[in-house]
């Protein structure tokens, strides 16, 4: 063996450069080549470093395997301490597999040991702990050792457990005042800085304050709820939170009554609201949802433009207003005139393709048919949506049977008369006579006439046997429903017990505006009032029918300043005591408005359900919501897209609410 190659390898081992580089600096032949390499890189000089490995390893050449090798090793462990990760994996493996073959256990090791550091660098810890235990580290020289030791502690601070964390630094420590690297000193120090500095800040109410590992390590431990805003994931526990399985509400009940907490549920879902129906409406509308446990909503129509509505929610997203996440389906299309100004308008099958095609490079989520449409418009609307992709959503038109609709791939049925009304024998009579009154000059008064006179039809013509093949082929068709049973309290008079306070909580202009005597009301004579309950109890029993045939339910308010009487917020609530007094549990009125708007939104990977890595969408209540819904009317806390509101944060909320 070489006497000077050799005194230059024990030099570089002991940390010194310099030394090494007095017996080789002129040599070319690829030992030296190497050796000046690995000193440069101790110099400091990563760029010679590389290029003088790199010609090593090309003199080496394929016939001496192993020092080339070797030459790949330290190659890559100089990309390694320049963050030049590019293909360095591979190499490394590559050259592992060819030093542990030829018996070279040592540089074999060390190949390993760069390679954990590698995958933890990249966030990879459970292959970094794999190739950790796929080699011996006992043959490794000192400073790797050293190494090794620094990659234990990245590995247990990143999963949070500072005991390992600590005791592989105090190892390193130790292993770098014996080895007398200043280097490695360095880095040592380093490593135990990041692991003695603050890992997280927790906010709790009106406490905030900076935790230590050890603190964030505990606090799962505690069965508190954690919300990591950072990550935006929510925890309880450790291992409770993994065993949710089919049943999520269930198992986090017990969980939190054994922690002597709350009851956690997912965010609520109002599938379908109009929150754009003013420029005032979201100022009051968005902290109404929050306070009542609304964290997510489907605006299903507004007033506003686009680019109004899209900025709104984007405030929202990016936390500069609190309120519910936003879904865009309100893309509503009419025939002319349109029943609201500002509708998306089409006449013909060619209109309707051209409207759906717009409607999709705006980007909204769905296309919104609605009741004035022509049979065969509406067929162009559903089959241009579906070519693009987009669920068609809305009233089936009033000219347009229930079948029909079923057929074009309707894929939600907003409000639930439309169904019931299915159900008459005489649907496809009634359905004619709206075709003919939108033919004449006025459809929309034209079509309002018409429709007066249909309750009454419904109620002596629905059908049972009817009705039950229609909700069966709709479940087949997974035609879903949102319901908005609560808009039958206009009709009625029906006013909530706490109506004082939920006045109280909107603008001045619109308690006025609901005063006035409205024209859909102004018929209202006993008669027909009483026929109006007749309908309603239709409705409720239809609704039950369908429910027990499996028909998809998402609950849904309709609120909007717009339709007087119907809350944002409070009238979700309402709802879903509507679908429990209907026959529905308590669990499968939650459903409706949590597991199942998230599975028709394809957001089951975020919203929906309590579980790790989920979106951070959490309603706390004080009871067991399983029991009886009327815990969720004083949320002890809410938590929407990672924002804590806990009784002071919800009591800020209420005053911010305008006069
Ligand atoms: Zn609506």
């Amino acid at each position: 063996m070489d006497p000077l190659i050799t005194a230059a390898a024990r030099a570089l081992s002991a940390g010194d450069p310099l030394a090494a580089l007095k017996g080789i600096a002129l040599r070319d032949d690829p030992p030296a080549l190497a050796l000046r390499g690995i000193a440069m890189a101790q110099l400091g000089d990563l760029r010679r470093a590389r290029e003088l490995l790199r010609s090593a390893a090309r003199t080496f050449g394929p016939k001496e395997p192993v020092a080339h090798a070797r030459c790949a090793v330290a190659e890559a462990e100089i990309a390694l301490v320049s963050r030049d990760l590019g293909r360095s994996l591979q190499t490394l493996k590559k050259a592992r597999a060819v030093l542990e073959a030829s018996g070279d256990q040592k540089n074999a090791a060390h190949a390993g040991y760069l390679e954990a550091r590698y995958l933890l660098l990249i966030g990879r810890l459970d292959e970094a702990e794999e190739v950790l235990d796929e080699f011996d580290p006992g043959v490794l020289p000192p400073a790797s050792l050293i190494g090794r030791e620094l990659v234990v502690a990245g590995i247990a601070i990143r999963r949070v457990r500072a005991e390992p964390a600590r005791t592989a630094l105090q190892r390193a420590r130790r292993g770098a005042e014996d080895a007398r690297i200043p280097a490695l000193a360095r880095e040592v120090d380093q490593a135990v800085r990041a692991f003695r500095a603050p890992a997280a800040r927790l906010v709790a109410g009106q406490v905030e304050r900076l935790l230590y590992l050890e603190e964030v390590e505990r606090l799962p431990a505690s069965n508190t709820l954690i919300v990591d805003a950072c990550r935006n994931v929510v925890r309880l526990g450790t291992a409770a939170i993994a065993s949710i399985g089919n049943t999520p509400m269930e198992a986090l009940n017990s969980t939190v009554t054994e922690g002597g907490g709350g009851y956690v549920i997912p965010g609520l879902w109002d599938s379908h609201v109009h929150v754009f129906s003013s420029p005032a409406e979201p100022a009051t509308a968005f902290p109404l949802y929050v306070l009542n446990g609304v964290t997510g909503i489907r605006d299903m129509g507004g007033l506003l433009p686009l680019v109004e509505i899209e900025r709104i929610a984007a405030t929202v997203e990016a936390h500069e207003m609190t309120g519910p996440r936003i879904i865009l389906s309100g893309a509503w299309v009419d025939a002319s005139p349109g029943s609201w100004p500002g509708m998306f308008l089409a006449d013909s099958p060619e209109q309707a393709r051209s409207v759906v095609r717009r409607i999709e490079g705006e980007g909204w989520v769905a296309v919104k048919s609605y009741s004035m449409l022509h049979e065969d418009v509406y067929r162009a609307l559903a089959s241009e949506a579906e070519a693009l992709g987009l669920p068609l959503v809305g009233h089936i038109p009033e000219s347009v049977s229930l079948p029909i609709a079923i057929n074009a791939g309707h894929d939600v049925v907003e409000h639930f008369g439309r169904i019931t009304k299915a159900c008459s024998t005489e649907e496809a009579v009634m359905i004619g006579r709206v075709g003919q009154a939108l033919a004449g000059a006025d459809p929309r008064s034209a079509m309002i006439e018409e429709m007066a006179g249909h309750n009454k039809i419904v109620l002596e013509t629905w059908d049972e046997g009817l009705c039950e093949s229609l909700l069966v082929s709709m479940a087949e068709a997974n035609v879903r429903v949102v319901p908005t049973l609560v808009v039958a309290d206009f009709y009625t008079g029906k006013r909530p017990a706490d109506l004082q306070e939920r006045m109280a909580a909107l603008p001045e202009t619109v308690r006025q505006n609901w005063s006035l005597p409205d024209f859909r009301l102004s018929a209202m004579t006993d008669e027909l009032r009483a026929l109006a309950d007749e309908s309603i109890a239709l409705d409720v029993l239809t609704f039950q029918m369908a429910h027990a045939a499996g028909v998809k339910m998402l609950a849904g308010s309709d609120a909007s300043f717009a339709n007087p009487f119907i809350f944002h917020g409070f009238s979700l609530l309402d709802e879903l005591d509507r679908y429990v007094a209907s026959g529905l549990t308590p669990r499968e009125a939650l459903y409706s408005a949590t597991i199942a708007p998230a599975e028709f939104l394809g957001l089951t990977d975020e919203s929906g359900r309590v579980h790790e890595g989920m979106r951070a969408d959490l309603v706390i209540v004080a009871n067991d919501p399983l029991e009886d819904l009327r815990t969720l009317r004083r949320p002890v806390a809410v938590v929407v897209n990672g924002q804590v509101f806990d009784a002071d944060g919800l009591e800020k909320l209420r005053d911010q609410l305008p006069d």
